[in-house]
């Protein structure tokens, strides 16, 4: 699976760190931007591809592609 964040978008609620089942999002030290802390993919090559982070995210910034 190929997930993709789109940090610009991103707005650092955490919702996608919160359902991943497998807890492979976290929160980006870094800023985008906007001032906001992005998520980012810890290891994608665990990611089993339940599209939970890509449906709950609000501002649609998680693409996920096989
Ligand atoms: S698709 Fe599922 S397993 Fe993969 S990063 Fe998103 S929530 Fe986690
Ligand atoms: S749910 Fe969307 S806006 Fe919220 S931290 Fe994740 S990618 Fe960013």
């Amino acid at each position: 699976m190929r997930i993709s964040i789109d940090k610009q978008r991103c707005k650092g609620c955490g919702l996608c760190v919160a359902f991943c089942p497998l807890g492979l999002i976290s929160i980006s030290v870094e800023l985008n931007s906007r001032g906001y802390h992005p998520a980012v993919i810890d290891d994608e090559s665990k990611c089993r591809g339940c599209q939970n982070c890509a449906l709950i995210c609000p501002d649609l910034a998680i693409t996920i592609e096989q």
